[in-house]
């Protein structure tokens, strides 16, 4: 589903990505762990090109997204992406938060947008929420409703940047447990996380990235019981 390729990125003279290699199957759940500053979020945001790469490739579904005539709809179309901060509209209740995108982008007729939208507040348990402002709303509440906006619009990948760091701890288990069922579901997802329990139990693989580059993979079985590298070690020491 997704390539990449040799990926770099710098940043005037600081490069944060030294060649990164990583391909993301149909389905498949990979969690990407490591230290702050190791380069996760820019990862993930170059592969939505919310970054511009400086050199290197990425392809998704085949096509080199990085091609001068790939369509940046397109791409955000079919790959969302959850932020840490939710990122939801302000200005738009809860299901025009989930309403907009289906309309704008794909251009699917309203009435069916709003089903859409329902029927994916109802998977996240906001169903009786849809028309509440999102400053009404809990931090869990309100990263519930970014995962249904983002599955409203039926993409074929989510990419999730610490979904659950800015929560108070007792929210943060309701919104991993979507996350577990969208994982069951066989949703390809590419979740960077300090949640070392659930990348454990989730993950189809485990990415741990160290300075710029993908130190270690492999299952969780893997990485957090036989990890090989020295790197991989401290950094579990340290966060186990
Ligand atoms: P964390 O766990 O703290 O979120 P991270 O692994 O996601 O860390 P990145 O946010 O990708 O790390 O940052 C990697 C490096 O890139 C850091 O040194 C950071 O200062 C730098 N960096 C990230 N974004 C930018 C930017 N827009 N402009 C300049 N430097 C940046
Ligand atoms: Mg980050």
């Amino acid at each position: 589903m997704i390539e990449i390729i040799d990926l770099h990125k710098q940043y005037g003279d600081n490069l944060v990505l030294k060649g990164v290699d990583l391909s993301i199957k149909p389905g498949e759940v990979v969690t990407i762990i490591g230290s702050s500053g190791s380069g996760k979020s820019t990862l993930l945001r170059c592969i939505n090109l919310l970054e511009e790469p400086t050199s290197g490739d990425i392809k998704f579904k085949g096509d080199s997204i990085l091609a001068e005539n790939y369509s940046l709809s397109t791409l955000r179309t079919h790959l969302g992406m959850v932020f840490q901060h939710f990122n939801l509209f302000e200005n738009l209740d809860v299901l025009q938060n989930c309403v907009v995108g289906q309309v704008q982008v794909l251009k699917r007729n309203p009435k069916e947008a709003h089903q859409i939208a329902l029927a994916n507040l109802e998977k996240v348990g906001l169903a009786d929420f849809a028309h509440a402002q999102p400053k009404q709303l809990s931090g869990g509440q309100k990263q519930r409703v970014a995962i249904a906006r983002a599955l409203s619009m039926n993409p074929d990948c989510l990419l999730f940047d610490e979904p659950t760091s800015a929560l108070d701890p007792e929210m943060v288990g309701e919104v991993l447990k979507i996350m577990r069922e969208l994982a069951d579901e066989g949703l390809t997802m590419v979740i960077v996380t300090h949640e070392m329990i659930f990348a454990r139990d989730v993950s189809d693989r485990v990415i741990f990235m160290n300075q710029g580059v993908v130190a270690e993979e492999g299952t969780p079985e893997e990485i957090f019981n036989h990890p090989k590298e020295e790197r991989t070690k401290e950094f579990l020491k340290r966060v186990l």
